[in-house]
């Protein structure tokens, strides 16, 4: 007999071939089976997607047959492919990249003889009836929230929101909700994701042993840090249904999964949940997706999330009724609940303090109070943690005489300047050179830097705090944390051990410490320049500057017999906006409610879809040219939608030139979900026609951006 197999591959972004290749097989083979299969010269791996119908006219005289099936693994899902099959519709890209880049890159490599050893290892059953993990108690709040998940369980199965504030206890939540999923039922199994930077050895640690009478091997992690064999190794557990837990980023949301019964989505509003480049997904959304997916098998299957300050579209849900919410506002060991000055009914949350920096002395970068304080915390032998979200010592280096900045010749930014080995960095394009001794446009030999980054603030601070001492007389320890920092491996995990065994006073660094880490010892959390978020040309930078600043002061006392000492500082020149005035009192429903008022008026998400379209070209000209001229055929040609689709024009992305790339992208908006939906699918072959046209020869690339997080 024969078959014709309709076969995914991965296919390049822009090649001709989008849709499944037909090849033929001796051997009828199910949808879902992987296989390889020639194409070109070579022999790539592909999943059969559909199995046309038999006695069927030849489809092509020289269509080849599969070089073979890789044994031994079951075929991946119907619902699993129909996952990928709406991810590749949604966000605009081919089913062959989105499918094959959700596989293990080694299974592309493997010979069928070595697969099929990794696979022969036989899972002992080492599983123990019982579970007899000592639980802790849990906190009434606790108790409610997993009461009213559950008993949502049993009928409308929304997805539910845990809208839990720092240091409540969220992570026992998803612990328990995880545990009661897998006991009821031998073969389920749960997704946690989490964002990248929160993944962490401890957590992975905490969760194996919560589940270790599950026996060896059944919780694996699922993120871009493991090895390809590691990686593989924890795919196939999670196929073959042995792995009863995986824990990973966003990449495990396409992880083959045949008896998910739950997924849960940590901080699920971490832009890290954001693809940023190939298919841009949000993991987040396609988690919600999933879940209604997977539900349709017949088995319910439930996803809940959790922040403490949600993404707006999110909460909005919530309000709506789509969603159900489960609130956790106490942090675990605060007493008397809903008391307190400034705390909106959250206890044991840091004192909100703003300085208003009108009335500090010009240009000083640390105000004298806030200075008071750190120096109070060192003499007490507590910690504090200063936050600057720049790294690098100054942004830009710059001659006074002749005007000269260090700009990067190759794209339209600074290079910043570092100085613990002397290099102007570009932290677009990468290049880097040694700071030069003059001027090399005037001679001058005074050249200073400008602005301020986290590497100066450390220098900064050490200056300041020069005489201050620890309650045993000796002198302030300062650690800084940031990317630079951290480029080794280990380095990051080494860094903040020293931070929990005490061996750092003074903590500063961005973004990148300001989320997630336990810290039981500061007591202080002080946000340096957090302003440019408050008038930026982005939309959501006030929503990631609430969060991370609600993030940032969740770090602050999370030891509770230190919390209500606790503070958090801001350092603002408009301490009166109402984005301070809710943080002050640690009210994210008050900042949602003014945030979705703005938005609503403005018809901006979650009250209107977006998508970007950006194309990169040797000339600005050319890659507008390209948007503005799609744009309009877009409208000559009335496409599906476009009455209610609204192309702006193109214009200069913010980091305009990037590498010797020009880059521009251009806005659609509309009222409607579905008719954007449809613009852009019909869209799609007028942009790749377009491209062929000579005039937008020298245009390099081009891409759609649905629900685009940053502006
Ligand atoms: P969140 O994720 O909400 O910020 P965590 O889950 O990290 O909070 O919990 C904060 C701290 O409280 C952790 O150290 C955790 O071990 C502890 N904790 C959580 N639940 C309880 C409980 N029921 N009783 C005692 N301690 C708890
Ligand atoms: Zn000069
Ligand atoms: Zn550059």
């Amino acid at each position: 007999m024969r078959y014709w197999l309709q076969v995914v591959v991965a296919t390049p972004a822009h090649s001709a071939i989008a849709g499944p290749l037909t090849y033929r097989s001796e051997s009828l083979l199910s949808p879902g089976t992987l296989v390889r299969v020639p194409l070109g010269k070579r022999e790539v791996l592909g999943v059969v997607w559909e199995v046309l119908p038999d006695g069927g006219e030849l489809p092509e005289a020289k269509t080849r047959d599969i070089a073979g099936v890789l044994d031994g693994l079951a075929p991946l899902s119907a619902t699993w492919r129909k996952l990928v099959t709406f991810t590749a519709g949604y966000y605009q890209r081919s089913l062959g990249e989105v499918a094959l880049a959700a596989l293990p890159p080694q299974l592309r490599e493997l010979s069928t003889l070595q697969l099929a050893r990794r696979l022969k290892r036989p899972v002992v059953d080492t599983s123990s009836p019982q579970d007899t993990t000592d639980l802790i108690a849990l906190s009434p709040q606790q108790t409610m929230a997993l009461a009213e998940f559950d008993a949502e369980t049993l009928g409308a199965k929304r997805p539910a929101l845990l809208f839990g504030a720092t240091g409540s206890g969220k992570t026992e939540v998803y612990l328990r909700a995880a545990a009661k999923v897998l006991a009821q039922d031998p073969s389920a199994q749960v997704l946690v994701m989490v964002p990248e930077i929160n993944l962490t050895p401890q957590l992975q640690a905490r969760f194996e042993a919560r589940f270790a009478h599950l026996g060896k091997e059944r919780v694996v992690a699922l993120h871009s840090g493991l090895t390809p064999a590691q990686r593989l190794k924890s795919w196939l557990a999670a196929h073959a249904g042995q792995a009863r837990l995986v824990l990973g980023t966003r990449m495990a949301v396409l992880a083959s999964l045949p008896n998910l019964r739950l997924l849960v989505v940590d901080e699920e509003h971490d832009p890290s949940y954001k693809q940023q480049e190939g298919a841009r997904y949000s993991a987040r959304d396609m988690a919600v997706y999933r879940a209604r997916l997977e539900t349709g098998t017949g088995e319910p299957c439930r996803v809940l999330l959790g922040s403490a300050t949600p993404s707006l579209e999110s909460w909005q849900a919530t309000i709506t009724g789509r969603y159900q919410r489960l609130n956790m506002a106490d942090r675990i060991g605060s007493t008397a609940p809903g008391a307190g000055e400034g705390s909106a009914g959250a206890t044991g949350l840091p004192t909100v303090r703003r300085v208003d920096m009108n009335h500090q002395p010009k240009h000083c970068v640390i105000a004298p109070p806030l200075l008071a304080a750190i120096a109070q915390r060192v003499a007490r032998g507590e910690q504090s943690l200063i936050f600057l979200n720049r790294r690098g010592y100054a942004p830009v280096l710059a001659c006074h005489d002749c005007g000269w900045k260090s700009e990067c010749p190759h794209c339209s930014a600074f290079r910043v300047f570092h100085k613990i080995d002397r290099t102007l960095r570009c932290h677009h394009c990468g290049f880097t050179e040694r700071v030069p001794r003059a001027c090399p446009s005037c001679g001058n030999i005074d050249i200073a830097p400008v602005g301020r980054g986290t590497e100066r603030l450390e220098e900064h601070l050490a200056e300041l705090l020069a005489g201050v001492q620890r309650p045993d007389g000796s002198a302030v320890r300062i650690t800084r944390i940031d990317a630079d920092t951290t480029r080794l491996k280990g380095a990051l995990e080494s860094q903040l051990a020293s931070v929990h065994a005490g061996e750092v006073d003074v903590l500063v660094g961005t973004q990148m410490i300001a989320k997630g880490h336990d810290f039981r010892h500061i007591t202080l959390v002080a946000a340096i320049n957090p302003d440019g978020a408050l008038f930026s040309s982005d939309f959501r930078a006030p929503e990631r500057l609430f969060s991370l600043l609600m993030q940032a002061g969740g770090r602050a006392g999370r030891d509770a017999q230190r919390s209500a000492a606790s503070e958090m500082w801001v350092q603002t020149f408009h301490p009166e906006h109402p984005l301070f005035e809710a943080l002050k009192r640690h009210d994210y429903p008050a900042f949602a409610d003014q945030q979705l008022t703005e938005r609503q008026a403005a018809g901006l998400s979650p009250f209107g879809f977006s998508a970007l379209i950006r194309a990169e070209a040797k000339t600005q000209d050319v890659a507008q040219g390209f948007l503005n001229a799609a744009a309009l055929a877009a409208q000559a040609q009335q496409l599906t939608g476009h009455a209610h689709v609204t192309p702006y024009p193109a214009v200069p992305m913010t980091i305009q030139r990037v590498a010797n790339i020009e880059r521009a992208q251009m806005l659609v908006e509309s009222p409607s979900r579905v008719a954007l939906q449809g613009f852009l699918a019909a869209w799609q072959p007028v942009l790749f026609e377009m491209r062929r046209q000579a005039e937008f020869k020298s245009l390099v690339r081009w891409a759609i951006d649905v629900d685009p997080i940053a502006i």
